[in-house]
């Protein structure tokens, strides 16, 4: 059946393209995008960048059919979906040989992860169907289970909340089927292990384990079935409507098998996570020294202690410092050893959640002896602009990250743009559209951030504030040195132990406290040697730095340094890709669906830029479309085209516009498409074709 001609422009509910949109406010912008959800559109582009409300409730728009009808549609045919943008990555990766990354932000609750899997789901569907590739397939699409449970939680923003930023490359062969992929993830939200917010959970699987295993493995693992036992798991929201643990535990555990999991893999996991359950439980009292200082001890032992108690009980009692090569050895108090305890569960889980991302790496690499070049195309499913009451290092860290991605964002469209207008042969003028020019001022903060942690004597937050306001004070040119357009500010009104950041998005007021130690990430060494000592395989290779044989007297990348390089990383990758974007956005905050809360909305609508991106889409022209579809659509309003046109296309539209009457400054002539300017014309065009 051949498919039937629509466009774009047909049956619209709204404006399905953003770049159309006359008059274009901010007003005009968030009218459209309420009018679209009302009537269940939940997708509407800017150019090629979908906008993607979160309905909160299932719609009939992911079935098969649904692929089958998007499947080798041009981008603009159809009505705009998540699955044209897949598409269209897809065969431009395979046909053209483009390694394509999606990108997709917003903030949290938005649907990030479940556009990331609507896409992955898509390749999946339209890419080749051999049993090796199903078996690849079935790879890539289970790590999303395993990674959710270890890394994602229920927070008040959402059920399912992501606490981690994961990047995923999935490789593909000439022919464009799936090999496999790598995965990397950044900053878990590793505080969480030991400390969950008021109505928010632990990580989900804690919860599964404990509801789902069998009585047997959880004897095994010296665990009870009630959460109430355990001082990590937080009570006040231990159950979540409408998520079952028990039958997740179990899709985890197929998961894990498919991903390729070995069975005491998969029990030395649940060993460790039973192991930071029980750490939770340590607790500790005070014992008075003769000197008149109060040591710690752990409480409540029934009987003599194992030797692996032992160690781990020496390690929360002393802390050893080594000073000019020699080892001194100080006592912990009460709330010193707390503080060593937790320190101990979150590196033990965050090491367990990277251990586990290596791993499935390793099931998921190429395996590939021809070495010939694979096509790529990555996905970044990553937090988004964080704005809180109280913002602190890990926002800090985040937004870095985000204004990094904004600023790659507005360098490759412009360059696209660029790219396109050399190709199709159009005179390109520079553009100067006024757009915020990023800042690479964080760096600059990271970087004295550092320096403070490196220096030797007392750093505390406030020396490491004093710092930043001095400098800030002494160097006019601050701003110029360490940004181009974004600011450090300088305010004396401002709570003393805070700083504000001017970002592309709006001003942050980042808290001090607990910079320095967020940053410096350390664990004692006493921790680390007794980990190494464990009598458990997993566990000794999670902590490399506890061999007593290999005393590495460097201390390690602080977190700020490693998170900088990763997102270093990850930048370099993502420009040697052709990018293509989701912009998520939250409706309202009641996980409620038919809501549409405009305040936060148009909230979310500055966060993302995405009044800037209509505005660089329209810089140059609007609106581009290849002769043949212009003809084809536009022939019936020239005598001269209907209803037939012989000879080239491209003839048969200048004879069209030259009829018409349009203004010859409103367009121009590539090489295969015509260009309009400025959205009215079209509007001009789609109003004769009803007339
Ligand atoms: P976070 O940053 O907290 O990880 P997120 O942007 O990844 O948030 P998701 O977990 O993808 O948000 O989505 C939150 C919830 O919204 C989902 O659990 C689901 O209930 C609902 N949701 C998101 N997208 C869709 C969709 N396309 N259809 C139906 N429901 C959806
Ligand atoms: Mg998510």
């Amino acid at each position: 059946m051949p498919k039937e001609k629509t466009s774009l422009l047909d049956n619209m509910i709204g404006v399905g393209d953003m770049v159309l949109l006359e008059p274009l406010s901010e007003d005009s912008f968030l009218e459209n995008l309420k009018k679209r959800f009302d009537h269940n559109e939940i997708y509407t582009y800017i150019g090629s960048v979908v906008i993607s409300m979160n309905p909160y409730r299932s719609l009939p728009i992911f079935t098969p059919e649904k692929v089958e009808e998007y499947r080798n549609r041009n981008f603009y045919e159809l009505s705009p979906h998540i699955y044209a943008l897949a598409d269209e990555a897809y065969r431009s990766l395979r046909d053209q040989d483009k390694d394509q990354c999606i990108l997709i932000t917003g903030e949290s609750g938005a649907g990030k992860t479940e556009a990331s899997k609507l896409v992955m789901s898509y390749v999946a569907a339209v890419c080749g169907k051999g049993q090796e590739v199903n078996k690849v397939k079935e790879q890539l699409l289970q790590s999303n289970p395993v990674l959710e449970a270890f890394g994602n939680a229920k927070t008040v923003r959402n059920d399912n909340s992501s606490r981690f930023g994961k990047y995923m490359d999935i490789e593909f062969d000439f022919k464009g089927d799936p090999l496999g992929g790598v995965i990397s993830n950044y900053l878990l939200e590793k505080s969480r292990v030991v400390k969950q917010p008021r109505g928010e959970r632990n990580f989900h699987v804690f919860y599964q384990l404990l509801s789902g295993a069998s009585d047997d493995t959880l004897k095994k693992l010296k665990l009870h079935r009630d959460f109430s036992k355990y001082n990590y798991l937080s009570l006040d929201s231990a159950i979540v409507n409408g998520l079952d643990d028990a039958a997740n535990f179990r899709t985890v555990r197929n998961a894990m098998q498919i991903v390729g999991f070995m069975e005491d893999e998969v029990q030395s996991v649940l060993e460790l996570v039973a192991a930071v359950l029980k750490l939770g439980n340590i607790e500790f009292k005070p014992e008075s020294r003769c000197n008149g200082t109060d040591e710690s001890r752990i409480k409540d032992k029934n009987g003599e202690p194992t030797d692996e108690e032992s160690v781990l009980e020496r390690a929360f009692s002393y802390r050893t410092v080594e000073a000019k090569m020699e080892k001194v050895s100080t006592t912990l108090n009460v709330a010193q050893a707390y503080y060593a305890r937790d320190a101990l569960a979150k590196n033990l889980y965050s090491r367990l959640f990277s251990w586990l991302v290596t791993r499935i790496n390793e099931s998921i690499k190429v395996s590939d002896v021809t070495k010939t070049r694979h096509k790529v195309m990555g996905v970044l499913d990553i937090y988004g602009f964080e704005i809180f009451e109280d913002n602190s290092f890990e926002q800090f860290i985040i937004n870095y990250c985000n204004e990094k991605l904004q600023q790659i964002f507005i360098e490759l469209t412009l360059h696209e743009e660029q790219e396109e207008y050399i190709r199709e042969g159009i005179e390109w003028t520079n553009i100067d559209m006024n757009l915020h020019l990023l800042s690479n001022n964080q760096n600059g903060i990271l970087a004295m951030l550092d320096e403070e942690c490196l220096r030797p004597g007392t750093v505390t937050d406030e020396t490491f504030l004093d710092k930043l306001n001095t400098i800030c004070a002494e160097h006019q040119h601050f701003e110029s040195r360490l940004s181009k357009n974004s600011k450090f500010l300088n305010d004396h009104s401002l709570p003393h132990n805070c700083f504000r950041i001017q970002h592309y998005a709006g001003k942050v007021l980042y808290r001090v406290e607990g910079f320095v130690d967020k940053n410096n990430d350390l664990l004692y060494r006493d921790l680390s040697q007794a980990m190494y000592k464990a009598n458990h395989s997993l566990i000794k290779q999670l902590f490399p730095e506890g061999n007593p044989s290999k005393v590495n007297l460097k201390r390690p990348p602080t977190a700020g340094f490693q998170f900088k390089a990763s997102v270093g990383t990850l930048m370099k990758n993502l420009q040697t890709k052709n990018p293509n974007y989701i912009r998520c956005i939250k409706p309202n905050d009641k996980k409620a669906s038919h809501i549409f809360t405009e305040s936060l909305v148009r909230h979310q609508v500055r966060y993302l830029g995405l009044m800037e991106n209509v505005r660089v889409r329209r810089a140059g022209y609007a609106f581009r479309q290849a002769y043949e579809p212009c003809l084809e659509r536009y022939k019936m309003l020239c005598k001269r085209t209907w209803p037939h046109w012989r000879g080239p296309e491209r003839e048969g539209v200048e004879v069209l516009m030259t009829d018409l009457q349009v203004p010859a400054d409103e367009f121009s002539y590539g090489r295969s498409k015509i260009f309009i300017r400025n959205p009215r014309t079209l509007f001009f065009l789609e109003e004769r074709r009803r007339q």
